[in-house]
C-alpha cells in the first residue's frame, strides 16, 4: 500500500527507522543525516493524526558486550537519539526503555494522536538479528500499521526490518518516503538505464567491490576504476605498482574480471597516471608517474591529471552514472584532487541531463567534501543496502512490504 493511501488517524503505527547514528564521547549525535532524512515520513504520519512508535538499532550491542558479558545499555541506548530527533521535529519525543512487553504496551496505550514514542534498541534482544518470529509478533502486536523507512537496514533479514511485516496485511504496511525514493532512484540504474551508462568505482579494496563489478559489467558501457582497488587490477595487467595497495590473493579474480569485461565489450578505464607518495602521509614527498611504472618505495594515492581528463570525458558522455568509492585518499588534501575533479564532472554531466546516483559510505562523504552533493540526481545513504540492491540482490526489507 502507498503511504498516502493508508488510514492513519488514531492508528498506532510501528515504524522502522535507521537511527544508527554516530555519537561523540558524551553520547551526543555528531551527524543527524539519518534522522533528518526520515523526517518527511515522520511528519506526514504525525500531521495525519497517527500515534507513532519508532524502532531502530544503534551500533552492535550484541558484539560489544561488557566485560561481565552483559549488554552495555548505557552506551547503546536509543535514548541518545531523542534530543536530536525532538529538536529536528520541534516536538517532544517520548521514550520507553524496552522494545516489547508490558511496559512498552502501557506507553503505547498512553500515546495520543500526533504523538511519538521511541522504543529501546531492537538489538538488545538477540532475537532481532535472528529474524525471530515470536519477537517480531510481539513487536507487531503493538500497532495497527507497519511502515519501513530504514533503507540502510533493508538488506538485513531481521525481526524489525523484515519478519515483523508478515503480521500485517498488505493494506496495513507501506514504505516510508525515504525508502521509496531510494528504491526508485536505484531502480533507474537497474532496469533499462539510459545509455551510455558509466559506473565509477573506487575505494580501497577489490574484494569489497568484486560482486558489484561482476554485476555492473553486464549492464554498463564503461567502468571507471580508481582508488586503491585500481592497483590490484593494474598489477593483474602486468603493471609495476611499487608499494601501492594490492590484494595479491585477488589477482586471479581481477584477471578473470578484466577478461570478462573485454569479452562483453565493456571499456574498463584504469588510471594511466598516479600521484605517488613515499609514505601514507599528507606531508609525504610526491611525484607524478605512469601507473604502470611505480618504483618500489612509492605508492599511488591519487589518480593523475591524464587519468582525470580521460575519466572526465567518459563521465561527460554518460546518460546514467553510478559513483561508489573515492579516486584516492581524499581525506588527505594532497591526494583529494582526483576525487574532487570526478565530483565536478559528475555534477556537470548531471547539469547536462544525465541521471547520477552516488552511493556507499565514503563516496557520500567525499561528495559532501567536494561541495557538489546538491548537484547530483540522488545521494544514497543506504551504504551496504544500496550496493546489494544495485548488485541485483533481493532485499528482505523490501520484499517483506511488497509481499
Ligand atoms: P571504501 O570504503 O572501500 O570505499 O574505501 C574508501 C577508502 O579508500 C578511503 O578511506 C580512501 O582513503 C581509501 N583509498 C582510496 N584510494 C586509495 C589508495 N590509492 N591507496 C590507499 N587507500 C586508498
Amino acid at each position: 500500500m502507498k503511504l498516502e493511501n493508508l488510514q492513519i488517524k488514531g492508528q498506532r503505527i510501528l515504524m522502522r527507522v535507521d537511527f544508527n547514528v554516530p555519537l561523540d564521547s558524551s553520547n551526543a549525535v555528531t551527524d543527524d543525516t539519518r534522522i533528518s532524512e526520515t523526517l518527511p515520513t515522520i511528519r506526514f504520519l504525525l500531521e495525519n493524526g497517527g500515534r507513532l512508535i519508532l524502532m531502530s538499532h544503534l551500533g552492535r550491542p550484541e558484539k560489544k558486550l561488557k566485560e561481565d558479558g552483559s549488554l552495555d545499555r548505557e552506551k547503546f541506548t536509543m535514548h541518545h537519539t531523542i534530543a536530536a530527533l525532538s529538536k529536528l521535529l520541534g516536538q517532544d519525543v517520548k521514550f520507553v526503555d524496552d522494545t516489547i512487553g508490558l511496559k512498552v504496551e502501557t506507553a503505547v496505550n498512553n500515546l495520543k494522536d500526533g504523538e511519538v514514542l521511541m522504543l529501546e534498541n531492537t538489538r538488545f534482544y538477540k532475537e532481532e538479528t535472528k529474524g525471530d518470529e515470536a519477537f517480531a509478533k510481539s513487536l507487531a502486536s503493538l500497532a495497527d500499521i507497519y511502515v519501513n523507512d530504514a533503507f540502510g537496514a533493508a538488506h538485513r533479514e531481521h525481526a524489525s526490518t523484515a519478519t515483523v511485516a508478515k503480521f500485517f496485511p498488505a493494506e496495513k504496511k507501506a514504505f516510508g518516503f525515504l525508502m521509496r525514493l531510494e528504491l526508485e532512484s536505484s531502480s533507474k540504474l537497474l532496469n533499462n538505464p539510459q545509455k551510455p551508462y558509466v559506473a565509477i568505482l573506487g575505494g580501497a579494496k577489490v574484494s569489497d567491490k568484486i560482486l558489484l563489478l561482476e554485476k555492473l559489467v553486464d549492464i554498463v558501457d564503461t567502468l571507471i576504476i580508481g582508488g586503491g582497488m585500481a592497483y590490484t587490477l593494474l598489477k593483474a595487467k602486468g603493471a609495476k605498482i611499487g608499494n601501492s595497495l594490492v590484494e595479491e590473493d585477488k589477482l586471479d579474480v581481477a584477471k578473470d574480471f578484466l577478461a570478462k569485461a573485454a569479452a562483453k565489450g565493456v571499456a574498463v578505464l584504469l588510471p594511466d597516471d598516479s600521484i605517488v607518495a613515499d609514505k601514507f602521509d599528507n606531508a609525504a614527498n610526491t611525484q607524478l608517474l605512469s601507473s604502470f611504472e611505480i618504483p618500489d618505495g612509492w605508492m599511488g594515492l591519487d589518480i593523475g591529471p591524464k587519468a582525470t581528463a580521460i575519466f572526465r570525458a567518459a563521465i561527460l558522455s554518460a546518460k546514467s552514472i553510478l559513483w561508489n568509492g573515492p579516486m584516492g585518499v581524499f581525506e588527505m588534501s594532497s591526494f583529494s584532487k582526483g576525487t574532487q575533479a570526478i565530483a565536478e564532472a559528475v555534477a556537470e554531466a548531471t547539469a547536462n541531463g544525465a541521471f547520477s546516483l552516488v552511493g556507499g559510505g565514503d563516496s557520500v562523504a567525499a561528495l559532501h567534501k567536494s561541495g557538489k552533493a546538491d548537484e547530483v540526481s540522488h545521494v544514497s545513504t543506504g551504504g551496504g543496502a544500496t550496493l546489494e540492491y544495485l548488485q541485483g540482490n533481493i532485499l528482505p526489507g523490501v520484499v517483506a512490504i511488497e509481499s
